[in-house]
């Protein structure tokens, strides 16, 4: 299973793209970086897109990339999937006709370039090739985790969150998992504006990983706020935990 890092930044400034990761070919988990970092042959590939909340860093660049999949003449319509409130959002304040077009009902509503698909959060289901369920976690607005099972092994890819819970007693209870992928998004010294912001910080990270049975299981950190990025790099490697691993965007991990 590859996993191409897109984007893994929690800001955007030149070099830094913000999150998307693409499992395989054909689905992304989130869509902060997506037509500035795939080919037209390879935004054509993809089918779903799993949205972990509605924040603009994570779905930013869906928005051309359905204008383009229309003038690629995408043979199958694009699926966006994710809880209700987040749909709620795109649907409301993206895809409104008026910030940008209702792709859901163009070049007609009986074949659309793009169609929704609702996930209840705790509830299984299959999607393309893979076992998915959606776990909430704790972020300002509305956020999930997605568990992703695809029969050689499982991942966590755990939406914006400050401390949580829930997603921690589900990865206790997966036997083939195989990695966890986390934000780190400020330095301790911003413990504060994590706080306010829900967000984690290396040393609440740290708290968070007492949650988690495995102690040797890949972990990989993204979101991290640019301006303070070599600060929580100093600060993950004082942990000295070689599980722990800083995602670079144009990475692939192999699970
Ligand atoms: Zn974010
Ligand atoms: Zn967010």
């Amino acid at each position: 299973m590859n996993i191409r890092i897109l984007g893994c930044h929690g800001s955007q400034v030149p070099g830094c793209n913000t999150t998307s990761f693409l499992v395989e070919e054909n689905v992304l988990i989130d869509a902060g970086s997506i037509t500035s970092t795939l080919t037209a042959e390879e935004q054509v590939k993809v089918d779903y897109i799993f949205v972990t909340h509605a924040h603009l860093d994570h779905v930013k660049e869906m928005m051309f990339m359905v204008d383009n999949l229309w003038y690629l003449q995408k043979s199958n319509p694009l699926t966006i999937v994710s809880i209700e409130p987040v749909i709620h959002a795109l649907k409301t304040h993206l895809f409104n006709g008026l910030i940008w077009p209702d792709f859901s009902s163009l070049p007609n509503a009986e074949n659309p370039v793009l169609r929704y698909e609702i996930l209840e959060v705790g509830g299984k289901r299959n999607i393309g090739s893979f076992a998915v369920t959606a776990i909430s976690v704790n972020h300002t607005v509305e956020t999930v985790s997605y568990v992703i099972e695809t029969g050689q092994g499982s991942m966590i890819f755990i939406g914006d969150t400050g401390p949580t819970e829930e997603i921690w007693k589900v990865a206790n209870s997966i036997e083939d998992l195989k990695a966890i992928f986390v934000e780190t998004s400020l330095p301790d010294e911003m413990n504060h504006i994590a706080e306010m912001t829900g967000h984690l910080t290396p040393a609440m990270l740290m708290k968070e990983l007492f949650k988690l049975n495995n102690k040797n299981l890949d972990i990989y950190l993204y979101h991290m706020k640019d301006f303070y990025s070599k600060l929580i790099t100093r600060q993950v490697a004082a942990m000295n935990q070689n599980r722990l691993h800083i995602l670079e965007d144009g990475q692939t991990v192999r699970i």
